[in-house]
């Protein structure tokens, strides 16, 4: 299948390809939700080099430095500029503050609790409230849809990591984020980082059924962007197993191209 993929090694990188979409639903498979702040940390190492961090006037700092960088954005939309002030987790707040894309629908494994300190943040299975036009959309179920062990234990662990990407995990996702976008499939981008495979188990024959799902996924989208984070897929991988983001980028690069 002919099918623009854009392979980058940070995840915050994907924006140059994004930015260059017009404002599209953002479907992504990651480990961590990658909801923080943008220039959380930009800000803070600014900040600091003027105030210190005690001074009552580091805070304020910290927020002007924020709200001048997304003003230069907005009048040079030079997001080569930005990618360099960004760190890769940062970027979903960026895109959808900016317009670059139009809500984020994120599948991870971890919660980073990112929904009880910012508004824009609407998690599935946390929120209490119901949901209210937030811009980032974030599914991190606790188990497989599949799972019947009461409590969850380690082998839990094992069949998240080897149902990365199965039919009934990325069904179950997808029904979810309709709920909020009927519309969803209709366009979006997707966006895969390598660090969501935890286990050389979850890189099944590219001609399984189980595959049906993620296959009507990648074609469904109008360009697939991958973040190999090379470094997080060896933090995030489950105890005792080798995967690496060279091997995932492979696997999914036969995949695409099997369609
Ligand atoms: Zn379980």
């Amino acid at each position: 299948m002919r099918k623009q993929v854009i392979i980058v090694e940070n995840h915050h990188e994907v924006l140059d390809a994004w930015s260059k979409e017009n404002k599209q639903n953002v479907i992504t498979l990651d480990y961590h939700t990658d909801s923080h702040p943008a220039f959380l940390n930009f800000s803070y190492h600014r900040a600091i080099a003027q105030v210190k961090d005690t001074d009552p006037q580091f805070l304020s700092l910290k927020k002007q430095i924020i709200a001048g960088a997304f003003s230069t954005y907005m009048t040079t939309r030079d997001i080569s500029q930005v990618i360099t002030q960004l760190k890769h987790d940062e970027h979903i707040d960026f895109a959808t503050t900016t317009g670059i894309i139009n809500k984020s629908f994120c599948l991870a494994k971890c919660d980073g609790n990112n929904a009880a300190i910012n508004n824009n943040i609407f998690n599935i299975d946390t929120n209490s409230s119901a949901y209210d036009d937030q811009k980032i959309i974030e599914y991190t179920p606790t188990c497989t849809p599949t799972c019947t062990r009461a409590p969850h234990n380690d082998y839990c662990i094992i069949d998240i990591a080897r149902d990365s990407v199965s039919n009934a995990v990325l069904t179950d996702a997808i029904d979810k984020f309709n709920k909020i976008e009927p519309n969803l499939l209709s366009q979006y981008i997707l966006d895969i980082d390598c660090d969501y495979f935890t286990s050389a188990a979850s890189l099944w024959d590219i001609k399984s059924p189980e595959l049906k799902v993620l296959k009507e996924i990648i074609e469904g989208a109008t360009i697939i962007t991958i973040a190999k984070e090379s470094r997080c897929v060896e933090a995030c991988r489950i105890e005792n197993d080798n995967i690496t983001s060279k091997e995932i980028c492979s696997w999914l690069n036969d995949l695409i191209n099997s369609i």
